[in-house]
C-alpha cells in the first residue's frame, strides 16, 4: 500500500481513500475494468458513483499512472504502469496473461533504423483463444 501511495504522489496525483482503494484494486487484479473495478470499490465506498469512478480513472490515465488495454468485444481493461510487457489477449474471454519479450532483440531491430529515435518502451499485444472449444 505504502508503494501505491508514494507511486500517486510521484505522479502528484492527490492521495485520497478512495484512490488508494481504486489503485489497489487494480493493482491485485492486474488487470480489470471499469465495472470490476466499480462492484469491488463500491463495498468500501457504498456512496461513490460509477462517473466519479470514470474521473478518477481519466486522471489516473492522464499521469500516466494506468495505462489502457484495449480488449477485442470487450471493455477496455487498465493496468498499472509497469516494465514493458507484451499481453496475450484471449478474443473470447477477454483474459489477459502478461508474457515478457526479449527486449534485445526488439531494440537490434530499432538500431538498425537510424531515424527512429530513442526506444522508451513497447506495447504489443497477441490475440488468440485461450478457452476450450
Ligand atoms: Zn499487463
Ligand atoms: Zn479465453
Amino acid at each position: 500500500m505504502e508503494y501505491l501511495i508514494n507511486r500517486l504522489k510521484e505522479k502528484s496525483l492527490k492521495v485520497t481513500p478512495q484512490r488508494v482503494a481504486i489503485a489497489q484494486t487494480i493493482q491485485k487484479s492486474g488487470h480489470v475494468d471499469i465495472d470490476e473495478i466499480y462492484s469491488i470499490i463500491v463495498k468500501s465506498f457504498p456512496t461513490i458513483s460509477l462517473a466519479t469512478l470514470y474521473k478518477n480513472i481519466n486522471s489516473f490515465l492522464e499521469k500516466n499512472f494506468i495505462v489502457e488495454v484495449p480488449v477485442p468485444n470487450h471493455k477496455t481493461k487498465y493496468e498499472l504502469v509497469q516494465d514493458s510487457h507484451a499481453h496475450f489477449i484471449c478474443t473470447r474471454c477477454g483474459s489477459i496473461k502478461d508474457i515478457s519479450l526479449d527486449e534485445n532483440r526488439l531494440l537490434s531491430s530499432v538500431h538498425k533504423d537510424k531515424g527512429l529515435g530513442k526506444f522508451e518502451r513497447y506495447s504489443f499485444s497477441l490475440y488468440g483463444n485461450c478457452c476450450s472449444e
